[in-house]
């Protein structure tokens, strides 16, 4: 009886020693840090690489909100109405690098495959399978760390005026049907949530249950900190590409080679050049987004607010004002547009009196796949390779749930979630 139990436990430590997997993760985002800490919770050995500082990608200058109600997509037959109007409008959210435009015609093709009904509702409702579950994902890590009110619990609010009031009520139709909890608000509940905000509006919508936080960078820094306390390791690299030694991923820097055992891609926009090498067409492409701030504005509203009509939002945070928004298609490369800076000062002036010189112009790349869902899962080629990009407009809330997922998937671990959307085969 002894020795069947001291068998028995060798062969648990054997099994415990088998499963746990040395992996390497490209990128230091917030999806290659929210990896990494689930896979660490799994014992798994973790080394990231990032070619820049971590942390210092779209997940430094984002709006900062955590939106659990985001549901509805930009793939939509109301988008294709408003678009050449969008276009046309210096106020309006849309623009293009036309240097860029022949770039852009395939995916652009593939998006208006994705703007019926049908598949509007597909995305819909697999982008709530994963916001709904973002959340607790990230109290699961949050737990472990001193927050120092770094995330906010006031809610989101988004206020609009009568124009479009189609794509309004559809956008409230579609969440009510998914189950998404919303408060839709009248201008006098508006004006007594955010008072300072002039009277541009005509109805909104409060998520009182949303988070967000006043410094991204610092919610950043603090989950990478953890990582590394927990025996991660950083190595300031640029990667491009993977070899395999009998499918054990290789990681080769110019000085260096590592052989892993699996390896998760989380490049955000810049994921794509890996991916091609590995002879998988990946449509992303990214969808590029500014940030300035008004410094001392911060007190001036109490949670972020977005502007539905003009596709922009303002969120107190540390640094002051921070003015978010725009969607602007012109590739990796092409340097900043003053335009689109203008178009989210005239914007904060048109919501709020008083407003200063502004600060810190930023430009970040959102990463994005024609269907607005995310890769989640499994290359196609090769099986020890994982992806965690293209979350475009909401890879800051998503970054906990999809290394959740991604921690389970390498293990082939049963969820009760479908997970066969997110798959990159959706593009073979
Ligand atoms: C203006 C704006 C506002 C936004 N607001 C919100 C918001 O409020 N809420 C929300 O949920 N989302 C928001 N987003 C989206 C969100 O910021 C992104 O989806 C998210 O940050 C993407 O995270 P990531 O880790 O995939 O990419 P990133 O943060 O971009 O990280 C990718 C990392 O990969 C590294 N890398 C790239 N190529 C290589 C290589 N070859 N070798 C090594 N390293 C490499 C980069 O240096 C970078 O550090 C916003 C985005 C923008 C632009």
């Amino acid at each position: 009886m002894f020795n069947l139990s001291l068998e028995f436990k060798h062969k648990f430590d054997v099994l415990f020693i088998m499963s746990k997997f040395r992996i390497g993760i490209i990128g230091a985002g917030i999806q290659g840090v929210c990896n990494a800490l689930f896979l660490q919770k799994k014992g798994h050995e973790v080394i990231i690489f990032d070619k820049n500082e971590p942390g210092s990608g779209a997940s430094y200058g984002n709006a900062g909100h955590f939106s659990p109600y985001a549901s509805v997509p930009l793939n939509r037959p109301d988008v294709l109405t408003d678009v050449p109007a969008m276009l046309l409008s210096s106020t309006g959210p849309l623009a293009l690098k036309w240097n860029y435009v022949p770039r852009m015609i395939p995916w652009f093709f593939k998006f208006l495959r994705n703007c019926s009904k049908k598949n509007m509702m597909h995305t819909a409702k697999y982008m709530h399978q994963i916001l709904d579950l973002a959340l607790p994902a990230y109290d699961e890590l949050f737990e472990e760390l001193d927050l120092e009110n770094l995330v906010i619990k006031n809610g989101i609010m988004y206020i609009w005026n009568n124009q479009n009031i189609e794509s309004r009520n559809l956008e409230i139709k579609i969440r009510n049907e998914l189950g998404v909890d919303q408060q839709l608000l009248n201008p006098k509940e508006i004006h007594d949530l955010e008072p300072n905000i002039k009277p541009i509006y005509d109805g909104g919508v409060f998520y009182s249950y949303a988070r967000h936080t006043n410094n991204p960078k610092r919610v950043f820094q603090k989950l990478f900190d953890l990582f590394i306390q927990k025996g991660g390791k950083f190595l300031k690299q640029e990667i491009n590409e993977l070899n395999f030694d009998d499918q054990k991923p290789i990681i080769r820097s110019q000085t260096q080679r590592f052989i892993f055992d699996k390896v998760v891609i989380a490049c955000g926009a810049f994921s794509k050049r890996i991916s091609d090498n590995l002879y998988e067409d990946i449509p992303l492409e990214t969808e590029r987004g500014y940030h300035i701030h008004f410094k001392g504005c911060e007190n001036l509203i109490s949670r972020p607010v977005v502007f539905s009509n003009r596709g922009f939002g303002m969120t107190p945070m540390e640094q002051g004002l921070r003015v978010v928004g725009t969607v602007e298609f012109g590739g990796l490369k092409n340097p900043p547009s003053a335009e689109r800076v203008r178009n989210l000062i005239n914007n904060a002036k048109y919501m709020l009196d008083g407003l200063p010189e502004h600060d810190d112009e930023w430009l970040g790349f959102r990463p994005t796949l024609p269907d607005f869902l995310p890769v989640i899962g499994p290359s196609k080629n090769y099986k020890n390779v994982f992806y965690s990009f293209g979350h475009h407009h909401l890879g800051w809330t998503l970054g906990a749930i999809s290394g959740k997922i991604v921690s389970k998937m390498i293990l082939d671990e049963k969820t009760n979630l479908s997970l066969e959307p997110y798959s990159s085969l959706r593009f073979s």
